[in-house]
């Protein structure tokens, strides 16, 4: 008979808090996971999943501007009712957040709504009754939550992607802030679902950290799709009036629009969650400090995903939760190692990439080699559109070993997916030229870059 009530308590039901529960219970733990909002977490919820749905519907605009040219007579303009797109994502998170409940409890997980908080190393109080359990260990899978920066007059009519999806009205004119995925995710969805998209960020370009030559392919792109840039510009001021929300910019000018998206990156969603009282050390973002096993200076608290600020992803939470179960109860011995996780951004085209930009590798290897390709994809031939797809190889110069891979186009986090593989199996640029191509693709292109494009000594 166990001192404790459970085992493990997990807090939060998110992707790693549900993976971690499930995996622990699998081994024989008895298991408890509170949730305070709906189980699923940000990526079913308000995040990956209703995004990529979102991603789905903004792409037929393009779809059916392509027609045309295949010979395809369509309405001249074909109508788009955004209530009908919420009312569908909604029920299919619903299924989704159903589906996850379901796994919980197939594997005998207690799941209690509430918010839980952490009153000692071994002991979690829940909010709703203010009942007390004691764990043998606790799992902190609290995720992020929306930083809305910066903090000036009128932020409060300006909304975070936790609200964007539901907006009762579609915005017919949308202020942006930010420049990284989400803001740029969005800015595409809503340009391309009609919208007029102003986008304004403090950089001078989007998605600081990617390849430049893929930055600058993301602007482009979202530029042809009719979003308005703003660089180096931030909103100072945001007033409600009767022609809609009025945006101050630090450039002087003023903008009206409907709606305010802030995307100013996410904060480890720590806050008033009592880990102090089990002596947990954060960082100065207040993320939860771990090591590579995901367990915090205090031997009973570990902690997964987004809330430990590593790669936040979710298949890296989910990662993290499995090896942390696997390690504490399955008596496995797995460390997560983070190197070279493939992403995608979901603007329209894509961007997938796995490894190190030019920029980075140029910074830490002593020779890079590039091979790059830009090229209209070959839909494009009969649509008429202007797309273009981008592909860069990042070489070791010294060892041929590819260092990273970045696309710019149609489906290109699949690409990312698979080129993940090869990334991580240590791929050199020998072996990609040793593989035959598949043909006619966009991808073939891979294995087809012969001529190096530069080569960077320093
Ligand atoms: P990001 O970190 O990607 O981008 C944050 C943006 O906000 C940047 O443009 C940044 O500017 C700007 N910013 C940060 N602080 C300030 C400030 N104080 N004032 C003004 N601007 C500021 O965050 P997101 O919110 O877009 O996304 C959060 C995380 O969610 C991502 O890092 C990613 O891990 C995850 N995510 C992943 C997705 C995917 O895999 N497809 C999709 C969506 C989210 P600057 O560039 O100058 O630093």
């Amino acid at each position: 008979m166990s001192d404790f009530d459970v085992d493990l308590f997990v807090i939060g039901a998110g992707s790693g808090g549900v993976r971690a529960a499930r995996i622990a219970a699998a081994h024989g733990a008895s298991v408890m996971v509170a949730e305070e909002f709906r189980i699923g977490g940000t990526c079913v919820i308000r995040g990956c999943v209703p995004k990529k749905l979102y991603v789905y519907a903004s792409r037929f605009a393009d779809d059916f501007a392509d027609a045309a040219g295949f010979g395809w007579t369509l309405p001249a303009r074909p109508a788009f009712d955004w209530r009908k797109l919420v009312d569908a994502k909604e029920k299919e998170i619903t299924r989704l957040s159903g589906l996850y409940r379901q796994n919980l409890e197939r594997n005998k997980v207690e799941i209690v709504e509430s918010r839980a908080e952490v009153i000692g190393p071994n002991r979690v109080r829940l909010l709703n009754d203010g009942r007390e359990i004691t764990a043998k260990y606790i799992l902190v899978a609290t995720g992020g939550a929306p930083a809305l920066e910066p903090s000036i007059p009128g932020l409060e009519h300006a909304v975070s992607s936790n609200e964007v999806f539901d907006l009762t009205a579609f915005p017919q004119r949308l202020l942006v802030v930010g420049g990284g995925y989400i803001a740029v995710e969005f800015a595409s969805v809503f340009a391309r679902l009609g919208c007029k998209v102003t986008q304004a960020m403090r950089a001078d370009n989007v998605l600081r950290g990617f390849d430049g030559d893929m930055r600058a392919g993301v602007r482009d792109a979202l530029r042809h799709a009719g979003v308005d840039f703003r660089f180096g510009v931030l909103p100072t001021k945001i007033e409600k009036t009767a022609e809609g929300l009025k945006a101050a910019l630090s450039d002087g000018a003023d903008i009206v629009v409907d709606q305010v998206l802030v995307a100013t990156g996410r904060r480890p969603h720590t806050r008033g969650l009592g880990l102090e009282n089990a002596g947990v050390e954060m960082d100065a973002v207040g993320a939860v400090k771990v090591d590579g096993y995901s367990r915090t200076n205090a031997p009973s608290v570990y902690a997964v995903g987004d809330v430990t600020n590593r790669v936040n992803l979710t298949p890296v939470a989910i990662r993290e939760g499995h090896a942390f179960a696997d390690t504490v109860f399955g008596g496995r011995d797995i460390r997560v190692d983070h190197a070279n996780v493939a992403s995608a951004v979901f603007t329209t085209p894509e961007l997938g990439t796995v490894g190190l930009g030019e920029e980075d590798a140029r910074a830490q290897y002593d020779v890079v080699d590039i091979y790059s390709a830009g090229f209209r994809p070959m839909k494009a031939t009969l649509s008429g559109s202007a797309e273009r797809v981008a592909m860069k190889i990042v070489v070791d110069g010294k060892t041929d070993k590819v260092l990273g891979v970045h696309i710019l186009g149609h489906e290109a986090g699949e690409m990312a997916q698979l080129l993940g593989i090869a990334v991580k199996m240590g791929a050199t640029k020998a072996d990609f030229d040793a593989t035959m191509a598949v043909h006619p693709t966009a991808a073939e292109e891979l294995v087809t870059m012969r001529t190096r494009s530069a080569r960077h000594e320093r």
